[in-house]
């Protein structure tokens, strides 16, 4: 559609394919279940014209339409267009009058006041520019871990026919929150059949290099995709090699050299070559004296010393979460209807869920008014009597405003059972104030967790300045949990902060701050990052039965 406005296409038709791909967004179907079905062109707003379009781009990746559209408008318009903060509208004038071909020609174009004369141009609107340049510098090569999961399991999926195992390395497996490429395993008696499968993926844009056991692709976005193709005795190997980190792999190898043993990419083997172990990760692991260590704990941060004490952490793991207590339904900016919401969470296996819709302050988001908070809690609780085996929290995202305050009253909160407290604004305050208003408010007894405690947003904002120090603190005396927010825009806190607070006390909440049902999905990338921070599962509230949940802020009130 920002290419078709570009084009000054029909703003009808523009209009058609914003408002299909909204639907399209907000569909409870996987799109690509109804395009198997034949259903596409009964979404709202799709016809079959746009419906022929979807479906060929499920089945080969790219849309012919698409291609021809972006061979159409002019590179340099194309590219602006990506740059957050520049609309088509805005990126269409710039070109029209300076010809900008290239981000840089864009970002030396700021630097003069020559926008300034454009009518409608402010100083505010080239800052934001200039920041927007900035960010999509940034976030070139770089790929949200949520982005690069699916798409290397979708890889894996077309090589499984063509190899006797298949699987992503990398730090894709180390689930960092971001890759910078995809690194793939086969293990195979016949590589020229493997490559030949990975290079002619439909999938593929273009083959970078091919040789006998590797070849190098770009898919997507322009993420690159490195195959490598080993021997199924070297399989284990070469897993632990290619996952990485280097660091750990250093440790590793210097621990086999301590015990005579030589480790490599191809297994581990003893002074007169022979080898011990290859085919199996684990087997390397234990030949070497050690438990096995989970691939997010390898990155040298004291894994090596933890396991040769057999002290590792007890990871929390996706399936110990019983309980989702971040969500938004249609009461604020969610998707999905309250009972719809604790339908979906049921079907996930969960034990219990917060609805947590948002304040009053928070108009842009739908924030409830304080009779409507009371109605919300009718509805969590009509749907909490429904069922004896699952419970549904009334709950709210409360926004802790400017002046430190909570957006409802002590009275209206102590009616709720589960209270998330987060901040939306003023993030440009100060380093003291904005700790202040965190601290404060989970000084009140009913916050019982911070939301997205740091605010930022991989690759489009940065962290508020806050010191989390002084928040850790205080969020352990106060017995207040700190959110891990598993959607991977977010991920916050990250996996160096979990780590900090667990070794200062602090307790975690891990949630999907779902706004629709694909949400909920993000659960893993959340658990990963609390296993990156070595978060164990007793530290994790939302582990714990409902009522031990509950009961664990009331100590701080005594
Ligand atoms: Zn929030
Ligand atoms: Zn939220």
């Amino acid at each position: 559609a920002d290419l078709l406005e570009i084009q000054g296409a029909n703003p009808f038709r523009i209009r058609a394919y914003r408002r299909a791909a909204l639907n399209i967004e907000g569909l409870a179907d996987n799109v690509e279940t109804l395009s198997l079905g034949g259903s596409l062109d009964k979404i709202p707003g799709i016809g079959s014209d746009l419906a022929g379009k979807i479906d060929e781009y499920l089945r080969t990746g790219r849309m012919e339409f698409h291609e021809q559209l972006k061979k159409e408008v002019p590179l340099g318009l194309a590219k602006m267009v990506e740059i957050p903060s520049v609309g088509p509208k805005t990126a269409k004038e710039i070109y029209d009058r300076f010809r900008i071909e290239t981000i840089e020609d864009l970002e030396a174009l700021c630097k003069t006041d020559k926008l300034l004369c454009v009518p409608g141009f402010k100083q505010k609107t080239v800052d934001n520019i200039l920041r927007g340049i900035e960010l999509y510098r940034r976030r070139r090569g770089n790929y949200l871990l949520g982005r690069a999961v699916p798409l290397a399991r979708e890889l894996c999926k077309y090589l499984e026919g063509a190899a006797e195992r298949v699987a992503y390395a990398g730090s894709l497996r180390r689930m960092k929150e971001i890759v910078h490429d995809i690194d793939i395993l086969a293990a195979s008696k016949d590589p020229a059949k493997t490559i030949q499968a990975f290079l002619t993926m439909p999938v593929v844009e273009s083959v970078l290099a091919q040789g006998g056991t590797k070849a190098s692709i770009r898919v997507q976005d322009d993420m690159q995709v490195d195959l490598r193709v080993v021997d199924p005795q070297s399989w284990g190997a070469a897993m632990h090699y290619f996952t990485g980190s280097k660091a750990h792999n250093i440790r590793m190898r210097e621990r086999a050299i301590k015990q005579g043993l030589k480790l490599n990419e191809y297994g581990l083997f003893d002074a007169s070559e022979k080898r011990l172990a290859g085919a199996e990760e684990g087997d390397i692991f234990e030949k070497l004296g050690l438990p096995y260590i989970p691939p997010v704990l390898r990155e040298d941060w004291g894994e090596m010393e933890a396991a040769a004490e057999g002290k590792l952490p007890n990871l929390v793991e996706p399936e110990d979460i019983r309980g989702d207590l971040h969500m938004h339904t249609t009461w604020s900016d969610g998707k999905y209807s309250a009972e719809e919401m604790v339908d979906a969470a049921r079907r996930r296996g969960y034990k219990y869920i917060a609805l947590t819709d948002h304040s009053k302050s928070l108009g842009v988001a739908g924030g409830l008014s304080d009779e409507d908070l009371m109605k919300h809690t009718d509805e969590c609780r009509r749907l909490d009597a429904k069922y004896s085996d699952f419970r549904v929290l009334a709950g709210t995202e409360v926004d802790i405003r400017q002046d430190g305050t909570l957006d409802y009253s002590d009275e209206l909160l102590a009616k709720l059972d589960f209270v998330v407290a987060s901040l939306h604004t003023g993030f440009k305050q100060d380093r003291a104030t904005l700790t202040a208003r965190v601290v404060r408010a989970m000084q009140n007894p009913y916050v019982r967790v911070i939301g997205h405690p740091t605010g930022r947003l991989l690759g489009d904002r940065d962290p508020y300045d806050i010191d989390l120090d002084e928040v850790m603190k205080e969020a352990a005396r106060t017995r207040t949990c700190l959110e891990v927010n598993a959607n991977f825009h977010r991920l916050d806190l990250n996996d160096i902060h979990c780590r900090k607070a667990r070794e200062m006390g602090v307790h975690f909440i891990i949630s999907t701050d779902s706004h629709n049902y694909d949400d909920m999905l993000n659960l893993p990338y959340g658990v990963a990052t609390a296993q990156r921070g070595w978060i164990e599962k007793d530290r994790v509230l939302n582990v714990k039965p409902v009522e031990e949940m509950l009961n664990f802020k009331k100590k701080f009130r005594l």
